[in-house]
This record gives structure tokens, C-alpha cells and sequence, in this order.
């Protein structure tokens, strides 16, 4: 029997309409490092989209299912750029500009960009990358910065306000196929070359009502939402889009994402939800504790990207800041899990313990454990393996081009089609997710797994330990044994027999867990945001041969 209910697809344009008609008057704030920053409501953002599209299509020729990039931080133009290009029917392309300068070259000519729109502010970054960007044509600036780095290239340049003025304030939007792609982003290739993912207009839409769900984020147009995790990081963990169906203010801190200008922002404008990842709740923490201010207006503080640190949770509760957990990966859009106890809890430390782990499933992300041998694994809370993940709004494959066939690499999907996130962890009987590490970093020791984070977190509760990375090296016997690495305080005396006792006794690391390897460096190496560079280990020690 076919259904009686409308056929209406699920685009952007719906999301931009909505928002800047029924909640016109809520507002982008744009930190601008002056006394006032620029205000933009939902309704001028709706005019100036049309505007942008117009010029987009009259002007520049863009058609089709184009990509158009942006190069750009979080502010009112990125939000502009992030209903135009996917409304009108191209392919919104936001840009890393943290990545190395040639994996960005690469990303561009992978994703084929004949448009960038980019801050003035990082011309200094793309000026001397635009010879390497073969499709690029036309370059579009907004905002302050030094235009003279782009004399003497062969693309176009425009301004982008002289771009938009005098067009007409609306779009004759074109209802498009649900399914077809309205952004896209790649993950930052820390193993080969980058990976594009490709959302749809439908994934976005189903995604942005799940961000906006009382269980996820939850939030009104009484709220203002910090959006400090980047517009180009996974759109933003979905807020753009999520804001406009629900009328939430943004607070946009364009570059000023150092601890003190974030403080500064928090206390004037009071914005009462805030999201980033926990390298950026460290450094404010430790400005917080610095020069006081008063950060209560913020009630609610999404911290998702990597762990959550106990400390930092305790942290910011004192400080009247509640941190709300949350787990997800590009291929996830990226809400996957979110830490909200269930009902019913009302001890204390049992909520805490809830509030650490990487939260619930919400309806719409099926999960399933895959065990070492490619077992399932029960939802016992103890049954560790990797998570695999399906849904309407997670990856089925990677793009590989316009005309070419999507990729699935056998590693990062299941026969079946499920997504294998590369996480390893449990799922209790009530559906949260513990990660306990990354499958890359599992040391997989006689058919049994070990965990590298919690080797690391025990270590680095010893006193005299401040870093400690733990890697798998190839072992004849047990196939791969832990090496622990760590970096000792100035003048520690402690020696590997002394943190080995404490691991057994203080840690309750299992005795056939314990790492026979020790080293002692100066410190871990990091990625570029911040997390544990455990291939740069790997290479150095994969070998085994220590002094
Ligand atoms: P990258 O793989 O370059 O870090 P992503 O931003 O897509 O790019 O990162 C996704 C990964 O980050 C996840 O697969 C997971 O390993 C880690 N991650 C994200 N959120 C959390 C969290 N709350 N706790 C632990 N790890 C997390």
C-alpha cells in the first residue's frame, strides 16, 4: 500500500527558508576583535544568499552540481556560503585550513574547485597555494586583509560585497533530488590521501532535527549557541543548519579562537551553549584560572572530537559550565553519540560516570561490536570491539570523483555496508558507548585485545609521569606486545620497575597486560589538532630495537 503523505524532499533551501522567515529576527554575531561586533539577523542572511546565489550564477557561472569552496572561518558570510551554494543546486566544499599546504592543493584539485570564497584574513595561506590549484578560476573575498597578495594571479579575483550588491533579494530555489550532494568535506588523511565524504540534502536535514533534539543539543530560539568548532570541521557538528530550523542565535568568533578573546566573548554576550573540542576547553580552563570572568550564562558546553579528560568535566561543573560528552567522525556527520544519563539516576558519581562515556545511540545511528575475529559482540558493557555504525546520515563510501564510482575501501566498510568507525569499545546493555581506543592503536596481544588509553590514563595519574603514549611493537610470541613511552617530571627518580608496580597495583592493569618495553622521550609528538601522533611513535619504535 503506498503511503497517503506529501513527497516533499528534504533540501536546504527548506532549512534557509524556514529560518529566515519564521526566526528573522534571531541573529549571527560575528566576533570581530573591535568593541562592537557585527550583528546579522536571519532574515538579512536569507536576502544575502539569494544575493550570493545570483552571483554565483549570473556572474561566475557556476551550474549544475559544481563545487564551490570556501576557505574561511566561522562567521555571518560562512553561513551565507552554506545555504547559498547547496539551495541552488552546487556542492558546498568547505576548506581545512589547518591542513599542510599540499594536502590542501590536493584536496582542491581532487574536488575539482572552480570557485573559492575566502576570508581576507587567510589570503596570506591561499595566495601563494593558487599556482598549485589547477581548476581554480575565480577567487571571492570577504572581509579585511591585505588584497595585494593576490596581485599578478591569473584567476579572477572579486570582492565579495560588490559581487552581491544590487541583486535581487530572493532565489527561485530549485527543487533538487533529496539524495543529491549539497556538501561535501575530507578527512584529514592521517594514513594515505585524504578522504572525501559527501553529504546529501537529506542527510543534512534529517541530521541538523537529531542535533535538535531535546536529547542532543536541545536548544530554543530563548538560546545563542558559540560556535567554536570550525564551519569547516564536519559543518560545524551540523549548527548552521541545526539554528536555522530552530531559530538558536550564533555567536561566530571568526579567528579569535585564543582563550582570552573566547573569555571576553563569553562574558559580553553571554551565549548560553558552546561547542568545541577539549584542547580548547583547556586553554580556556587555564585562562579562566588566570583572569576570572564570569562564564555562567553558559549552561550547556558540547565537548566531542576526542575524550572528554574527568578533570576538565569536574572542571568546568564547578564553574557552572555543564559539559555535555558527545562522540562522531566526518563519515558520521557528526553526531553519533551524546552523554546524557537516563532517567533515574540521582547518585552522583553514577550520573559523572555516565557524563564520561561517549553517550547513547540516538534513533537513526543502528551500532553493532565487531570483535577481533569479526564476531559480534554483546551490548554487555564489557565485550570490547570496534563499533560499526548505519544510518541515514553516516557514510556508505567515499567520493572518488564526479563521474567515478563512490570508494569502499574493505577497511572502512563492512560487506553489508555498515560504516567500521576505526573506534574500539563496549556498549552497555542500556546503550552507551565506551571508546576505550582507536583500532589503529590497539595492541592486539595472543588473541586478546589491550587497551593503549587505558595503559596511557594510568600513567599518567602517576605523580611523576606528565605524558605517556603506549604502542603496539611486533612481539614473536604474542604477535604484538604494549611499549610504553614516557615523558618523567624534571628530577623524577622514578624507574620502569617502579611504574610497572604502580600500573599493577594503583592502575589495576591486569598482570598480563603490563608492558615489558619502556622508554622515556621528551615528549609525545602531536598531530595538528593536538591529539596523540601515535604513527610518528609506531615509526620510530615499530621495530622494537630500544636502547
Ligand atoms: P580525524 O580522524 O582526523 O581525527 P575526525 O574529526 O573525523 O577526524 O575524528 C573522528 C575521530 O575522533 C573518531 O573516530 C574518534 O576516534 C575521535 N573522537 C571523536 N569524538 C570522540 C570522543 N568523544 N571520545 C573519544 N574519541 C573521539
Amino acid at each position: 500500500v503506498l503511503s497517503t503523505m506529501q513527497d516533499v524532499p528534504l533540501l536546504i533551501s527548506r532549512i534557509l527558508t524556514h529560518g529566515s522567515t519564521i526566526h528573522g529576527t534571531s541573529q549571527v554575531t560575528t566576533w570581530t576583535g573591535e568593541d562592537e561586533p557585527h550583528r546579522r539577523s536571519f532574515a538579512e542572511i536569507g536576502a544575502r544568499a539569494a544575493q550570493l546565489a545570483h552571483a554565483l550564477r549570473e556572474d561566475l557561472g557556476v551550474t549544475g552540481d559544481e563545487r564551490v569552496a570556501t576557505l574561511a572561518w566561522n562567521n555571518a558570510e560562512h553561513v551565507e556560503a552554506y545555504f547559498a551554494i547547496p539551495s541552488m543546486g552546487a556542492v558546498l566544499h568547505t576548506l581545512n585550513l589547518r591542513l599542510p599546504p599540499e594536502q590542501l592543493a590536493w584536496i582542491v584539485n581532487h574536488a575539482a574547485d572552480r570557485v573559492i570564497i575566502v576570508n581576507g584574513s587567510l589570503l596570506p595561506l591561499l595566495a601563494p597555494l593558487l599556482p598549485h590549484l589547477k581548476p581554480v578560476e575565480h577567487v571571492v573575498v570577504t572581509g579585511p586583509g591585505d588584497r595585494s597578495l593576490l596581485d599578478g594571479t591569473t584567476v579572477r579575483v572579486h570582492e565579495y560585497e560588490d559581487l552581491i550588491a544590487g541583486k535581487p533579494t530572493s532565489y527561485d530555489w530549485p527543487e533538487l533530488d533529496e539524495r543529491q550532494a549539497a556538501a561535501m568535506c575530507y578527512t584529514s588523511g592521517t594514513t594515505g590521501d585524504p578522504k572525501g565524504v559527501v553529504y546529501s540534502h537529506r542527510s543534512i536535514y534529517l541530521h541538523s532535527m537529531q542535533v535538535n533534539m531535546a536529547q542532543s543539543m536541545g536548544l530554543t530560539d530563548e538560546d545563542t549557541s558559540l560556535v567554536v568548532v570550525p564551519q569547516f570541521h564536519v559543518n560545524a557538528w551540523g549548527l548552521p543548519h541545526a539554528t536555522f530550523m530552530t531559530g538558536v542565535n550564533m555567536l561566530m568568533p571568526d579567528r579569535f579562537l585564543q582563550p582570552a578573546p573566547l573569555a571576553v566573548m563569553i562574558e559580553s554576550e553571554k551565549p548560553t551553549h558552546a561547542a568545541a573540542v577539549p584542547t580548547i576547553w583547556q586553554g580556556l580552563l587555564a585562562e579562566l584560572t588566570a583572569n576570572p570572568r564570569d562564564v555562567s550564562s553558559l549552561g550547556q558546553v558540547t565537548i566531542g572530537g576526542s575524550a572528554c579528560p574527568p578533570s576538565l568535566m569536574e572542571a568546568f561543573d564547578k564553574l557552572g559550565m555543564r559539559v555535555c560528552h558527545a562522540w562522531g567522525m566526518t563519515e558520521t556527520s557528526p553526531l553519533g553519540t551524546i552523554a546524557r544519563p537516563p532517567a533515574g539516576v540521582t547518585d552522583a558519581e553514577e550520573e559523572f560516570a555516565y557524563r564520561l562515556t561517549q553517550g547513547r545511540f540516538p534513533a537513526g545511528v543502528e551500532a553493532r561490536l565487531s570483535g577481533p575475529g569479526g564476531e559480534r559482540l554483546p551490548w554487555d558493557g564489557e565485550s570490547a570491539g570496534e563499533l560499526e555504525v548505519r544510518g541515514p546520515w553516516i557514510a556508505g563510501a567515499y567520493y572518488n570523483g564526479p563521474d567515478a564510482e563512490p570508494l569502499r575501501p574493505a577497511d572502512k566498510f563492512s560487506e553489508d555496508g555498515w560504516l567500521k568507525t576505526g573506534d574500539v569499545g563496549t556498549i552497555s546493555a542500556d546503550g552507551f558507548l565506551t571508546l576505550t581506543d582507536r583500532a589503529k592503536d590497539v595492541i592486539k596481544s595472543g588473541g586478546e585485545w589491550i587497551s593503549s588509553v587505558e595503559l596511557e590514563n594510568a600513567l599518567m595519574s602517576h605523580p611523576d609521569v606528565t605524558e605517556a603514549a603506549v604502542v603496539a611493537v611486533p612481539d614473536d610470541k604474542w604477535g604484538e606486545r604494549p611499549l610504553a613511552t614516557v615523558v618523567l617530571k624534571e628530577g623524577s627518580t622514578a624507574t620502569f620497575e617502579t611504574l610497572r608496580a604502580f600500573l599493577a597495583d594503583e592502575g589495576h592493569i591486569a598482570k598480563w597486560q603490563l608492558p615489558e618495553r619502556w622508554t622515556v622521550i621528551e615528549a609525545v609528538p602531536k598531530t595538528s589538532v593536538g591529539k596523540f601522533d601515535k604513527k610518528v611513535l609506531r615509526r620510530q619504535y615499530a621495530e622494537g630495537e630500544l636502547d
